[in-house]
């Protein structure tokens, strides 16, 4: 019986163009990668600093085991809370200038632990979100189960109607991205800030995309608006930039207390592995001084950006390393994305329901270790599509 409604709904999917496979890897999965006996340019990976497989984050890694071990046992609350623990998250408050930090085991669970702690069953509070914000924002407010208002994409006019709407509810949690994970884009965190302010509204931004990309050490997006000191709730991720794993919360000392009483996602579940703290406390290092490499990234983002417009590709509003060619429907997309597997270029078709429909896209996601050759061979291949 499950059988035959499985069946069901994957040859549905099928039939949509829907159906999701996966591919494997017998390599690092950084620029250049192996997939079947075949090597590719990996254009699809979030390893933004190219730090993925670096020989001194291995070298961390292997010190904490060796000192820690591999697991983390037991929930933070319980025997998992150890040192390196306490160690990056203090170097991650630092570096995002707040009070505190707290490390989950991965970003997805980082946004739905604190939505659904802060939201939980407050009748007097509501959500206000951006339209495209990524899922993991939106599985927190679903399960928050609070009452939710969403305004259009990065657009400030429509996010100020709806605080205005919003006025009645005592606390108001308002959430964008920073650099839009499938679009690439930027939310305009300085008007943001100011509406939240402006209407006594929380602002949560979620960077899992822009730390470690932007700003002159790497803090991300709030830092070159020169508005981290107005954001209440900062989210990132360990596992884009950063090559590690996780997912982290920066925010006043409360709000770290709170979430280590309150959030599910937290407290019942074992402690992320000390040799990921490590991998990350590495990274940390690594990246505040990579500032070199971030300036060659957006150059070559922004020259990548102009040939495909050049080119005649729709590229959406990107102003960052993700360069979304918008292709449309998913046959186009999918059909895109073999020709250039056979050119040697890996780049997976994105299709709904991860953007909308008939916006299918190929989402070129280039890092700092993609040579002025690799961007030739895929201009040159993305030209040859007709
Ligand atoms: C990838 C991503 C996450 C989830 O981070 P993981 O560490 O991969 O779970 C959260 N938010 C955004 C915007 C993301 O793109």
């Amino acid at each position: 019986m499950l059988d035959d409604f499985l069946l069901k709904k994957l040859s549905e999917m099928e039939n949509a163009g829907l159906l999701r496979t996966l591919n494997t890897i017998q390599s690092n999965p950084a620029v250049r990668i192996e997939v079947n006996g075949r090597k590719f340019i990996n254009f699809s990976s979030n390893n933004y600093l190219d730090l993925a497989g670096n020989k001194e984050i291995n070298k961390a890694v292997a010190d904490a085991i060796e000192k820690y071990g591999f697991a983390g046992t037991s929930s933070r609350l319980v025997c998992g809370n150890l040192s390196i623990h306490e160690e990056l998250e203090a170097g991650l408050a630092v570096f995002k200038n707040k009070q505190a930090s707290l490390v989950l085991p991965s970003g997805y669970q980082t946004n739905v632990g604190i939505i659904s702690a802060l939201m939980a069953n407050e009748k007097n509070s509501c959500i206000i979100m951006d339209k495209l914000n990524h899922a993991s924002l939106w599985d927190g407010v679903k399960l928050s189960g609070s009452r939710i208002f969403v305004y259009e994409h990065c657009d400030m006019n429509s996010l100020e109607k709806t605080l205005k709407r919003a006025h009645k509810y005592e606390i108001k949690l308002t959430i964008t991205e920073a650099v839009f994970s499938m679009d690439g884009d930027f939310a305009p965190l300085k008007d943001f800030t100011e509406l939240c302010r402006k209407y006594g509204a929380v602002s949560m931004v979620d960077e899992a995309h822009s730390t470690g990309v932007f700003g002159k050490e790497g803090k991300g997006l709030a830092e070159v608006f020169g508005v981290s000191n107005k954001i209440d709730i900062t989210v990132g991720t360990l596992s884009k930039a950063f090559a590690a794993q996780g997912g982290f919360v920066c925010g006043s000392l409360k709000l770290i207390n709170f979430l280590i009483n309150k959030s599910r996602a937290f407290i019942y579940t074992t402690a992320i592995s000390p040799a990921v703290c490590a991998a990350a406390l590495k990274s940390l290092e690594i990246l505040k001084g990579s500032a070199t490499e971030r300036a060659f990234l957006l150059k070559t983002a922004e020259y990548l950006k102009k040939k495909l417009n050049k080119l005649g590709f729709n590229t959406s509003n990107t102003q960052s390393q993700i360069i979304p060619v918008i292709t449309g429907s998913v046959e186009n997309t999918e059909r895109i994305s073999l020709y250039l597997r056979e050119k040697g270029i890996y780049i997976p078709a994105i299709k709904p329901p991860t953007v909308p429909k008939e916006q299918s896209r190929i989402r070129i996601s280039l890092t700092a270790g993609h040579t002025t050759r690799d961007i030739e061979k895929l201009t040159d291949s993305i030209s040859e599509i007709v």
